[in-house]
C-alpha cells in the first residue's frame, strides 16, 4: 500500500542553452507528489503518516521554494550573486526566515541564505525528480515521484528494497537504537 503526499513549490529557473522560450528566466508553481510504499503498520493502520512525510521532505524541499534554480555553468549565476552581494543579501537577511537545511549532493547544492539552488543538470521536471529522489531516498521508502511544472510533467518509479522500522504508536521511523523520536516508544 502507499501513502501519498503533495507539495507546492514556487521557483524561478531557466534552461540555459535550450533553443526555446525556456531559455529566458521565468517562474512556476511546481507540484511534487511523493509516494511512499510499505506494508501497513498494524499499530496505526497506516503505511506512513502523510504529515510526517511532509515534515521530513519539506526540510529539504524548502530550499526550492521561493528560490532561484540555476545550472552551475549558467552565466546568470555570477551576475545574480554579484547583485545580491552589492545589495547585502547574499549571505542572508533577517527577513529570509523560511530557510531549508543546506544540502550538497552530486546533483545539486542549496544555498538557503540567498535562496539559490545550483544544479549540475538543467532543472527540468525530470531533473527535479532525480534531485529529490537522491535527497530523500534514505529517509523515506519512496516508490514514485511525480513533478509537474507548467505543461511539463514527469514521473519515475523506484524499487523500495529497505524496510524501515516504524513506531506502532505514531507511525514514524524509529531511530538507529529502535526508539521513536516522537513518542519515546522503544522496540522490544
Ligand atoms: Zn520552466
Ligand atoms: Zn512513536
Amino acid at each position: 500500500m502507499k501513502s501519498i503526499t503533495k507539495f507546492d513549490l514556487q521557483y524561478a529557473h531557466r534552461f540555459y542553452g535550450f533553443q526555446g522560450e525556456a531559455q529566458y528566466l521565468h517562474g512556476h508553481t511546481g507540484i511534487l507528489t511523493i509516494e511512499v510504499e510499505d506494508t501497513i503498520n498494524e499499530g496505526v493502520n497506516m503505511v506512513y503518516p502523510c504529515n510526517e512525510i511532509q515534515k521530513v521532505a519539506w526540510d529539504v524541499l524548502k530550499n526550492f521554494d521561493h528560490a532561484l534554480v540555476l545550472r552551475s555553468d549558467d552565466p546568470l549565476l555570477p551576475a545574480v550573486l554579484s547583485v545580491y552581494e552589492k545589495q547585502g543579501i547574499k549571505n542572508g537577511h533577517p527577513q529570509n526566515k523560511m530557510k531549508g537545511e543546506a544540502f550538497k549532493t552530486e546533483l545539486a547544492t542549496a544555498y538557503p541564505d540567498c535562496r539559490l539552488v545550483v544544479t549540475k543538470e538543467t532543472m527540468t521536471v525530470e531533473g527535479m525528480i532525480k534531485i529529490v529522489y537522491d535527497l530523500l531516498k534514505d529517509k523515506l521508502n519512496i516508490s514514485k515521484i511525480t513533478f509537474s511544472s507548467g505543461v511539463n510533467c514527469a514521473s519515475a518509479e523506484f524499487k523500495t528494497t529497505r524496510s524501515i522500522d516504524r513506531c506502532p504508536l505514531c507511525g514514524i521511523s524509529l531511530d538507529e537504537n529502535g526508539v521513536c523520536p516522537k513518542c519515546g516508544y522503544r522496540k522490544k
